[in-house]
């Protein structure tokens, strides 16, 4: 987390811990902080304070865009194939249609112009990919919603673009967008969900009425605050975070493919985040790297982390046509406001030494 994000919190879980919808002085001063959280949140999204809808998690964000739009407007959910689980299960929950992507791991804009038709109400595309990080043409995407499915609420999930893509560029080209505060240095347990003003679902969580009857429980204050200070810091930082990781993120790629030869970037350069840098030890197992690496200080991901621990096989990999020998041994690095380019060196020594160890030729 950022330190003044923590910073902020601490207050709201001392002095100021009240129940914002109580009427008593503690009570307005922390129902106060959540209406500045909420506009500096609308400011770094450009959006209005009143489409801002503080959920739990970035899940529960995607789950009331899919699931709230389609119990609302019932008719056909659309989503691509490499989405998060938060919406592909949801999707796939609705008996939904789940759309080809291309060798990028981005929606196949042909095939999505091929599934839309007046009976969708719903169609949701990821900003970016959380496994390889690539980049989707959002804009391309709405064009294509708004023509050959006029009535449909457009969705993204921008969990992983909040840090490195301005989402004033986003939010115009959609109806709701979901955020997760612990992306971008925020505390864990916030989400939010932008929702154009005007537009309409049924609320999953049911209750007492919080966030204008959009999603009921008694606000998070705390974590509000934090994650306005950390979306805010993430703005005003974001320029220049992505041009010094973006060439941390090449150095990286380029000392693992250049010195381990069954290694290869997932991703055309110019095509992902600069948080991201995926590659794939063809042969090796990811899960032996791991354990490796994490023995050098060096912790990394394969596929998405997955609740219980076990490493499963990507389904976003699969879905780009990736083979299954670079699949077993696929890597993701992540890149933060905290990584440096020592951090990255010795990444790079302990993966070039971790693939050595599991028998790949290496320089
Ligand atoms: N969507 C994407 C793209 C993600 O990467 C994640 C988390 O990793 C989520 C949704 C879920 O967010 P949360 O962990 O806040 O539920």
């Amino acid at each position: 987390m950022r330190p003044e994000a923590v910073e902020a919190m601490l207050p709201f879980m001392t002095e100021v811990f009240a129940n914002p919808s109580g009427s008593h002085r503690f009570a307005r001063q922390a129902r106060k902080s959540i209406d500045e959280a909420r506009d500096v949140i609308a400011d770094a999204i450009g959006c209005k304070p009143g489409e801002v809808v503080f959920t739990g998690c970035g899940t529960e964000s995607d789950n009331t865009a899919i699931t709230g739009v389609i119990r609302r407007t019932p008719g056909v959910a659309v989503c691509s194939a490499t989405e998060h689980h938060a919406v592909l299960h949801c999707v796939e929950h609705a008996n939904g249609v789940v759309v080809n992507v291309n060798h990028i791991g981005t929606v196949d804009l042909e095939a999505l112009q091929a599934v839309l038709s007046p009976e969708v109400t719903s169609v949701s595309v990821m900003a970016v990919n959380n496994e390889t990080g690539a980049i989707t043409d959002m804009a391309a995407v709405s064009k294509i919603v708004r023509r050959y499915a006029p009535q449909a609420m457009l969705h993204t999930d921008a969990v992983q673009a909040a840090c490195w893509i301005d989402l004033r560029t986003i939010w115009p080209l959609v109806d709701t967008m979901a955020l997760s505060a612990h992306k971008f240095g925020g505390p864990k347990g916030v989400g939010i969900l932008v929702v154009r003003e005007g537009k309409h679902f049924e609320p999953i969580v049911l209750g007492g009425g919080q966030e204008r009857d959009r999603r009921s429980g008694t606000h998070n204050v705390a974590g509000i605050v934090g994650t306005s200070i950390a979306l805010s810091l993430t703005d005003q930082n974001r320029k220049t975070e992505v041009a010094r990781l973006g060439k941390l993120r090449d150095q990286l790629i380029n000392g693992i493919t250049s010195r381990i030869e069954c290694a290869t970037a997932t991703l055309a350069s110019g095509t992902g985040i600069a948080g991201t840098a995926h590659v794939c030890l063809e042969n090796l197992e990811s899960e032996s790297l791991l354990y490796l690496l994490d023995e050098a200080n060096v912790c990394v991901s394969a596929a998405s982390a997955c609740a219980s621990g076990a490493m499963e096989p990507s389904h976003v990999l699969a879905a780009m046509g990736v083979s299954r020998e670079r699949i077993k041994g696929s890597l993701r690095f992540s890149l933060g406001h905290t990584t440096t380019e020592s951090d990255v060196c010795a990444a790079i020594d302990a993966t070039i030494a971790a693939a050595a160890r599991l028998g790949a030729v290496t320089s």
